[in-house]
Order: C-alpha cells, then structure tokens, then sequence
C-alpha cells in the first residue's frame, strides 16, 4: 500500500491547499547543505578584507580584472558576452554583463550596499584630555550607541595630504596591530547613568575613541600627550593633524568573521548588513556567462545614511551608466531604464525568540527559511515604499520555484512597530519593476551581526537565477 493511499482525505486535502512552512535543512540533501556551507567560507574572507565601502570596491575591481571585466568607456562598441564596470571614486562600483537580446528588451538589476554603521572620525579628531589622547566621533548610520563602547576597534581609510597625495590607513586588522577603544563607566560608579533610557547609555558625544596615554618625554609641555601621538602618526603616516582635516577615518569592529554555534550553521561578523547582499550578488555576476538579458549590478555607498551624496543610489549614476550602455546599442535610456527590472538586494530581519515581541509571526523571516522577499517595507502605512506589484511578486515567485532556491517572505516588523527602507525605491522611481530580496540577519546594525549559512547561499542562488532569466 503507498503512503499516499494511507493519507486521510482531510491530510491530503490540506497538503493541496494550505502552504507549508518548513527549516531549509529538512528540504536539501546533506549534499547541498555542505555546498551551503563551503561557499561561506569566501564569504567569511570577503567580511574580513572589504569592512569599508572603500575596501569592498578594491575586492569587487579585483575579482572583476580576474574575469575579464574592463573598465567601461562611453564609445568603446559593446556587443553580447563583454563585461564591463564602472570603479565610482573607490566607494561605489557598478558592473554589467552585456546580453544577447536587445537592450531595448531591459537590463536585470541587482542592488546592494558596501557601507555599514560604524563610527566616522570627526575633521579635528585628536585632542588630549587629562593626559590622555583621544579622537573625536560622529556615527555612521541607525546605531544603538551603547553597542559600540568597550569592544576592540579597527580603523580604516584614507588621509589626503596638504600636497594631494592620499595615504591609506589600515590599523587594527593584524595579530599584533594595537587597536582601539570606546571607554564605558565601571557598575559601581554607574548608578546615575543607569538611570539614563538605553538609547542615551552611552551618548552621542561620549563616543570617544581612546588613541594614547603616554607623553612626549620633556618638562613642562602643554599637550604632550596629543603630541607624542601625532609624532607616532607623522614616523608612521607622514602627516600633521592639519592632514586630517581632509581625511576619512571609520573606526569599525576589530574582530573576525567567525562561525556560530556548535553545529556552525551561523556566521557572525560585522557588515553582513549589506555585504551578505554585496557579496552573493556579485558572485552571481561573476559566475554568469552569457545572459540573454544585459545583468547590472551595483554595489552602492551611501545606503545607511539616507542613499544621498554622489556615491548613493538617489544620484544618477547607476542611471547614467544604463544609458550609457543604452547609447553603445543606440538605444535611448530611458527605453532600456522603463523595460528594465531590479532586485533590491537587501537584508530584512529575522525573527528572534528572545524579542518575539517586534515580528509578526505569521509574516515575518525565519533563520534557516531561505532567502527573504520582501513585498514592501516603509513605516506608518508603508509610507516610502515602492511596494511591489502582484505581477511582478508572482513573476519572481515564478523565477525562484522552478530554480529550486529555496525563500520566504519577510517584513520589517510588526505594523507601527518601527520599520524603515531601503533602496528600492530610488530604483523603482526610475520606472523599474523593483523588489526586495535578501538574507534575513539577527542583531542587524549591531557590530556583531549574524546570519544563516544556508539563507545566504540561497541569496546566491535567487541573483544568478534573476541574472540568468530571459523573461
Ligand atoms: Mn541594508
Ligand atoms: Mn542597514
């Protein structure tokens, strides 16, 4: 007797009509986690060498030059198979892979983000304060300020000297590099400041990074602290603190991608939030041949701060590259831009069994679910949404089932919860079907933030299955 004979009709009924919520591991053969699991382990490296948007850039025009990808030139004649890119003032890079069917017919779009919070140094960051050094902060992006005192910090950047050269800084990264420090109050003396709301833990201006504590040797000089490291910086860096009023510092965790738990099906770092996203989206790009549709994907900067700014994605580059390519073909650009469509290659959140509170359960992601679709995001009545349409929902439904990745929907949190974007919008305003669809990440915007193994190379399989789709 087969075990379907076996099902009361009210089992088979229900497996017909109702949908089945079920863990990744239950659906893949052991085979598959295991690919899962080793495509990670250049994922944990990428998170260890690109933890700026800088840094992503250098990785991303790197592993491009490695597989044919030129750099793009308006003029230069394109013709189906060429890769190109466009290196944006090494904070933004956007790429394409030229298809076989007329442009006039669209391009595919994948949308990702290299910047992540983080603590940006002020323009006059050094100063001494009873016979210490420290340097002065402004934060990067949505933080929970209190998260980011009493861990090892990295900095990393670029300084432009009074003369115009650049000089790179890279500290806190090695073995035996030094690294840094925001300082917090002992319990015993913290009675006042437990008072404070949690937000205020640790506030704003608090956020000052200690730099140094000993003194230039010689009697009775002022600021001998300051001085003894801007000494260090000058054998080291060749700069004077004026130097650093044309620089970019980001202080940023100090501590590797690592494995999660004892079964490691997790990966905790810093900047999964969107680099999860960055990093899955352009393996896509680089591992796909010979699309019929043109494949763009960006990995912009600017996302976490409100997408403004030359680098972000509410400027025109990614829109003057489409044309671009547009004109190699004779085609106008806004022809290419309206039939075009995007995934917004972005993380959501996952659901957390120790704040249930925030999700609602029945719409909200799960770690291990797969890769996350996200219908619309927004706050207050989905305002700033672009919200995407039944047609093209149904369209990557579509796209996903019959390439076997395995997804499921997400939102942003319960209504009136909170909520927030992405940049969707900004590429839905262009008049591009946009969607979001990305891994689902717990402790988002944390320094240490995780994510599932499995999710993110689902996230893989669902870029190269839209880059690779004619439809
Ligand atoms: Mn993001
Ligand atoms: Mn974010």
């Amino acid at each position: 007797m087969s075990s379907e004979k076996a099902k009361s009709k009210g089992k088979q009924l229900k497996e017909k009509l109702m949908t089945s919520k079920k863990n990744s591991v239950l659906k893949m053969t052991e085979e598959q986690v295991k690919e899962a699991d080793s495509f990670c382990e250049e994922y944990k490296n990428f998170l260890n060498n690109a933890k700026t948007e800088r840094e992503a850039v250098e990785y991303t025009v790197d592993l491009l030059e490695k597989n044919g990808f030129k750099p793009f030139k308006p003029g230069m004649g394109l013709k189906a198979g060429d890769k190109v890119y466009v290196n944006n003032r090494g904070k933004a890079v956007v790429m394409a892979v030229i298809g076989s069917e007329d442009i006039r017919s669209g391009v595919n779009i994948c949308a990702a983000h290299i910047d992540s919070p983080r603590l940006d140094l002020k323009q006059c960051p050094v100063y001494e304060d009873t016979e210490m050094a420290l340097f002065k902060t402004h934060y990067y992006g949505g933080i929970k300020k209190y998260q980011w005192s009493v861990i090892p910090l990295a900095l990393h950047g670029v300084i432009v000297k009074a003369d115009g050269t650049s000089v790179k800084v890279r500290i806190g990264e090695e073995e035996d590099d030094p690294v840094f420090c925001v300082n917090d109050l002992l319990p015993h003396l913290a009675a006042e400041q437990m008072k404070r709301p949690l937000a205020q833990g640790i506030k704003g201006e608090e956020l000052n990074i200690v730099i140094g504590s000993r003194p230039f040797k010689e009697d009775d000089l002022s600021e001998a602290v300051k001085l003894n490291i801007l000494n260090i910086l000058n054998e080291k860096y060749g700069i004077v603190e004026e130097d650093l009023l044309s620089a970019e510092l980001e202080a940023v965790p100090a501590f590797k991608a690592k494995d999660v738990g004892f079964d490691r099906s997790l990966v905790g770092s810093y900047g999964h939030d969107d680099r999860v996203c960055a990093y899955t989206a352009l393996k896509a790009t680089v591992d796909c041949d010979a699309p019929v549709k043109t494949a763009v994907t960006v990995l912009t900067d600017k996302e976490e701060t409100g997408s403004d700014g030359n680098t972000g994605l509410q400027s025109s580059y990614l829109k003057f590259f489409i044309c671009d390519l547009a004109a190699e073909f004779g085609a106008e650009g806004r022809h290419v831009l309206s039939a075009s469509q995007c995934l917004s290659a972005d993380v959501n959140s996952a659901f957390d069994p120790t704040f249930p509170d925030v999700l609602e359960k029945r719409n909200c992601a799960y770690i291990n679910y797969g890769v996350c679709v996200t219908k619309f995001t927004g706050a207050r009545g989905k305002s700033g949404t672009s919200d995407a349409s039944a047609e093209f929902v149904g369209k990557i439904r579509r796209l996903l089932d019959s390439n076997d990745v395995i997804w499921q929907t997400g939102e942003l949190g319960k209504v009136d919860m909170g909520g927030g974007g992405t940049v969707a919008a900004y590429i839905a305003n262009m008049n591009i079907d946009t969607i979001d669809v990305g891994v689902p990440v717990l402790s988002m915007h944390a320094p240490f933030e995780t994510v599932s193994k499995i999710d993110t190379y689902m996230a893989y399989k669902a870029f190269k299955a839209f880059i690779g789709s004619a439809d």
